[in-house]
């Protein structure tokens, strides 16, 4: 892919996903590397929870995404050391693992059959009581009746891996233009560029397109690929003294899930709804209601906390929910983008596997269940 006409790459979206391919690319191959964004970071990926959790989000209808899931994770611990090392910033990686608990006797039941889900995909898992779950994370909810301890599945602070992100691809090379792409141009069979808002046309050879849910109105190879899915999603703060969970733990209340995911400094992420409602990001209170009340069943302790911010953000959906990695369209158009629940999780994988793809010209074994081309028609 990359030959001697090759010597321009812009990424559209710096969201986690085009931060991490950007970042990775201007590692890795002699191009000049531009990312278009009029605010990086300002997307789904600064609302995320940074659950790194492909194990207690695994569906059984789901095998492909799983491993790309358990694939990335196993990468996260070197992609977290190389961007604190490039980056000079802590991007926040935790490794305390996950506690998945059980309110009901149904929920319980529940739990084992993602337990004999997991142990039939070969991942250790561990069902515990109520004493040994309180035990662990001493702040439970007196009716927590037992649960899943899941060690694999870990956590990051997004927004400070943004921050790391960001750094890291500065200091390797990459120009960040801030303006927003109207359109990915091609000439029929090759990408010429993208065209800006403010008027310019940035040229380029290669276009990564990793806009999120906006991505599907970059180029009419993506259109109707990527919709947006909205989660609403609080935060808050222990007050001193307050005992905190260690793990992130999730349960299931009144048919709802709930997860709460506590940062070393503190922070408590509480989420998420998740409905389409095309574009909006307001955030309503019945989802606050929602939300509060459902952690305050896990963890009756929140009273104490402080609520900080309340927000709602916009997942990049594919079809079927699986990302959509590498060519689409025409000769040099890629898609990094419908990264769904876990584009968070995602992020090491997908950077590699869009790099791999410019050097060898293919996609990597490892992401071919994401391949973007599984749906493409191309419509002009
Ligand atoms: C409530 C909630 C909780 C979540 N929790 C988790 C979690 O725990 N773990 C996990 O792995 N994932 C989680 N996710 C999913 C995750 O946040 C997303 O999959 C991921 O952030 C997608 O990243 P992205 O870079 O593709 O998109 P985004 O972060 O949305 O970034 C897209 C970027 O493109 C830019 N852009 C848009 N249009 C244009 C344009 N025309 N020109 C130039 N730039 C443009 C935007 O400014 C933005 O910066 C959660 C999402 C939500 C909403």
């Amino acid at each position: 892919m990359i030959d001697v006409a090759t010597r321009r790459i812009a990424v559209v979206g710096g969201g986690v996903i085009g931060l991490a391919c950007a970042w990775r690319i201007a590692q890795r191959v002699p191009c000049e590397v531009t990312l278009i964004d009029p605010d990086p970071g300002a997307g789904a990926s600064a609302v995320g929870a940074g659950m790194l959790a492909p194990l207690t989000e695994a569906h059984p209808t789901e095998p492909d995404l799983l491993e790309l899931a358990l694939d990335s994770a196993a990468r996260f611990p070197a992609f977290a050391a190389d961007l604190a090392a490039a980056s000079g910033l802590d991007p926040g990686y935790e490794t305390a693992g996950t506690l998945a608990v059980a309110l009901t006797a149904d929920d319980r039941a529940a739990l084992g059959v993602l337990a004999g889900h997991l142990a039939a995909a070969g991942r250790d898992t561990e069902l515990l009581g109520s004493r040994a779950l309180r035990n662990l994370e001493p702040a439970l909810a007196p009716g927590v009746r037992g649960g899943l301890r899941v060690d694999g599945d870990h956590s990051v602070d997004n927004r400070a891996l943004l921050r790391s992100l960001r750094r890291a691809a500065d200091r390797a090379g990459v120009r960040f233009v801030a303006d927003q792409a109207l359109a990915i141009t091609d000439s029929g069979d090759r990408v010429t560029g993208v065209r800006l808002v403010g008027g310019a046309h940035q040229r380029a050879d290669v276009v990564v397109a990793a806009a999120g849910c906006w991505s599907a109105g970059l180029h009419p190879a993506a259109a109707g690929l990527i919709r947006p899915v909205k989660g609403e999603i609080i935060r808050l703060r222990a007050r001193a003294g307050v005992v905190r969970p260690q793990r992130t733990l999730r349960a299931t209340v009144d048919g709802r899930s709930v997860y709460l995911v506590p940062r070393s400094s503190g922070e408590l992420v509480v989420g998420a709804t998740q409905y389409e409602a095309g574009f909006d990001t307001s955030v309503s209170a019945g989802a606050v209601h929602a939300l509060l009340s459902d952690a305050r069943a896990v963890l009756p302790g929140i009273d104490e906390y402080e609520l900080t911010e309340a927000r709602a953000g916009l997942r990049p959906g594919s079809r079927d929910n699986a990302p959509l990695i590498g060519p689409i369209g025409p000769a040099g158009l890629v898609a990094a983008t419908g990264h769904h629940r876990n584009g968070i999780l995602l992020a090491p994988v997908t950077a590699d596997a869009i790099t791999d793809f410019l050097i060898d010209g293919h996609l990597p074994r490892f992401a071919e269940a994401a391949a973007a081309a599984r749906f493409q028609t191309v419509r002009r």
